[in-house]
């Protein structure tokens, strides 16, 4: 039987609709430049940009070569890599007066590096233009081969980010090619290859995992010394995607928050709203006193 769970008062959020940052999407716009924040219609986005000065790039394009299903990014074939990419990530960067910036990428299995090399050119330019801005870059598998991982661990960013997504039991079902262990071996490796930068991942819950694995997931996280967790709600982005089997009350959040601390990690974020680049200029500063 389907039947669909109705939203809890805590996810009816009014958006500030006096806030529309016409300028700034005018800019991403006419620079080709694609924001999480925006294609995601992400609730955070007053807080982000105006308040915290931080935002989500999504490079590569547009259009990813996987199908997650909990994802609304637009699936197919994508377009040629576009070496001017990385200038105008930086330059909009400058524009927007950034503190802190995540640079996320579509899955290009299309080409032998993953899209490591523009990856990792995107890092170095913001690095020359704004020097200031911290740099965090969220990933793929990239392929899961190492060459790539290190291409982009070169760039030196200062948050390296690969998200797990959900518990092991599910991963097959919710995650297009991408694997669990394959993901896990990635943050290690990561943090082999450079061991000062921080490393840092996400689990999206509501899809219908125990408490119990997601305590094993923490446990699986740590033992590959990742160093900051994020927890968030999943949303069901339209109904082609994944239902929401559970909304977490704020208070599951705080508990699973404590639980993740115990276990180790410098830094967590946990929240119905809480997205894997939520109040991520925290965790640089978090990271670096630990
Ligand atoms: Fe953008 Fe992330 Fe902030 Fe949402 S939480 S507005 S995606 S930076
Ligand atoms: Fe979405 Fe990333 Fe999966 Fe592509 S690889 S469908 S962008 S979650």
């Amino acid at each position: 039987k389907e039947q669909h769970l109705r939203k809890p008062e805590w996810l009816k959020i009014k958006l500030n609709t006096n806030e529309n940052y016409t300028g700034l999407k005018k800019m991403m716009r006419e620079k080709q430049l694609h924001t999480v924040c925006e294609e995601a219609k992400c609730p955070n986005i007053h807080e982000c940009w105006a308040v915290r000065k931080t935002a989500t790039f999504m490079i590569l394009g547009d259009v990813c070569t996987r199908a997650c299903r909990f994802c609304a990014v637009k699936t197919g074939l994508p377009n040629e890599l576009d070496w001017q990419e990385p200038e105008r990530v930086a330059d909009s960067v400058v524009l927007m007066g950034l503190k802190h910036v995540v640079v996320t990428a579509v899955a290009r299995d299309d080409l032998k590096d993953g899209g490591a090399a523009v990856f990792a050119e995107t890092v170095r330019a913001i690095r020359r233009k704004s020097p200031l801005t911290s740099i965090e870059v969220l990933p793929s598998d990239m392929g899961g081969v190492l060459d790539n991982l290190k291409t982009l661990m070169d760039a030196k960013p200062d948050i390296m980010n690969h998200n797990i997504e959900t518990v092991r039991s599910l991963s097959d079902r919710v995650r297009a090619r991408a694997k669990y262990d394959r993901s896990l071996e990635f943050l290690k490796r990561a943090k082999e290859l450079n061991d000062t930068i921080p490393t840092k991942s996400s689990i999206m819950i509501g899809l219908g995992e125990t408490k119990e694995e997601i305590i094993e997931t923490m446990d699986d996280l740590r033992a590959n010394d990742v160093d900051i967790l994020t927890l968030g709600q999943y949303l069901q982005p339209s109904t082609k995607h994944l239902k929401v089997q559970k909304y977490y009350h704020p208070d599951e959040f705080a508990e699973l928050k404590e639980i993740a601390l115990s276990k180790g990690f410098s830094h967590c974020e946990a929240g119905p709203l809480v997205r894997s680049s939520y109040h991520a200029d925290e965790q640089v500063n978090s990271a670096q006193q630990n």
